[in-house]
């Protein structure tokens, strides 16, 4: 494997001297990305398969002050790479700007009834966005797998009925086109954070993506898949935590509020937070959603069922529809001490 390159640039380098450092650099197999600073412009190339060792070939390149090698675990989704956050659009929705977004609905999608019922009645109570599986990753392949296509479309029916986009999740590589037809987002579940041909092949759908933390993985490594998706060109990420594994098992993760201000720190991404599989427990989702917004993260993804008790997977985790709407205006009061809007 070869190295990673961080090129500066002179001062007053031209543009054709830029395009032929560019040009040389994907004529040795890296993928060139390059912008300004003040007082320099910089060219950072990654992943060359080569084997040698190929800085002097850019040291002598006409406009080029100097080369240096350089180790990251993520590069494309660090503050280095770009240093102004990131904003992504989900249809009409803004995710990492002042307003906080509520995205909330079932686990998975059960039946039309239960979907309607629960997307009405959270819209209504104020979330922009709608949650629904229907292509899941459990752990047993003996439990419910979702309604699959089927699903999909009653996402899709639903949610232009109402008028709000909607994000779905996707488990396999060769689901991201029937996919990508009917979803306004992609969301990559915390079990396939790290399936690199998945996160390939949602990088080249161009979508939106929720990229969930997995529950057994750090922060860079999180970075480093958001890597996987954004060198494919598609810089519309998000990132979610949804809560890690730990001793505790009293909730079913543990939910790193840490991970906001970290990621915050060293990335660019917006950044979610899934309180309802970290906390396994509607009872402590309020408490959690509330942490996460305080904790200066760009939005929620939450599990809400019309009648939790009619829900057949994660019920228990499930905020019904009155929890919500008095869960809302919480979130309100906070967001305006904080200088935002919900
Ligand atoms: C989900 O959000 O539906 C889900 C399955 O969550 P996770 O991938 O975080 O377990
Ligand atoms: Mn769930």
């Amino acid at each position: 494997i070869g190295e990673n390159l961080i090129i500066i640039l002179e001062q007053h380098a031209t543009q054709q001297q830029i395009g032929r450092v560019l040009e040389v650099a994907r004529q040795h197999g890296y993928l060139p990305r390059s912008w300004s600073e003040p007082g320099r412009i910089v060219v950072a190339l990654l992943g060359s398969l080569g084997e040698e060792s190929e800085e002097a070939t850019f040291e002598n390149l006409a406009g080029v002050n100097c080369v240096q090698q350089f180790e990251t675990r993520y590069e494309l989704s660090s503050r280095a790479y770009k240093s102004e956050d990131s904003r992504v659009s989900v249809g009409n929705i803004e995710i990492g700007g002042n307003r906080f977004i509520v995205a909330a609905g079932p686990c998975t999608v059960e039946n039309k009834e239960g979907l309607s019922a629960t997307a009405e009645g959270v819209v209504a109570a104020g979330a922009s966005i709608i949650r629904g599986g229907a292509f899941k990753s459990r752990t047993s392949p003996f439990n419910f797998q979702g309604m699959g296509k089927s699903g999909l479309e009653l996402l899709f029916q639903v949610s232009r009925h109402i008028g709000v986009p909607f994000v779905t999740e996707v488990v396999d590589p060769k689901g991201v086109d029937l996919i990508s037809k009917y979803a306004d987002m992609l969301q990559v579940g915390s079990r396939n954070m790290q399936n690199s041909a998945l996160l390939t092949a949602i990088g080249r759908s161009g979508k939106p993506v929720l990229l969930k933390r997995g529950f057994a993985n750090t922060i860079g490594e999180w970075l480093a898949a958001a890597d996987y998706i954004l060198a494919e060109g598609n810089n519309k990420v998000v990132l979610c935590e949804r809560g890690i594994r730990t001793f505790e098992d009293d909730t079913r993760f543990s939910l790193d509020l840490s991970s906001v201000p970290v990621v915050k720190h060293l990335s660019h991404l917006p950044i979610m937070v899934d309180p309802s599989h970290a906390a396994g427990r509607a009872i402590y989702v309020p408490a959690l959603a509330k942490a996460a917004l305080a904790s200066g993260a760009d939005g929620l993804l939450l599990e809400v069922y019309y009648d939790p008790s009619l829900a057949h997977v994660d019920g228990q985790q499930s905020l019904s529809l009155e929890q919500f709407n008095s869960l809302m205006p919480e979130l309100k009061a906070i967001a305006l001490a904080m200088g935002r809007t919900v």
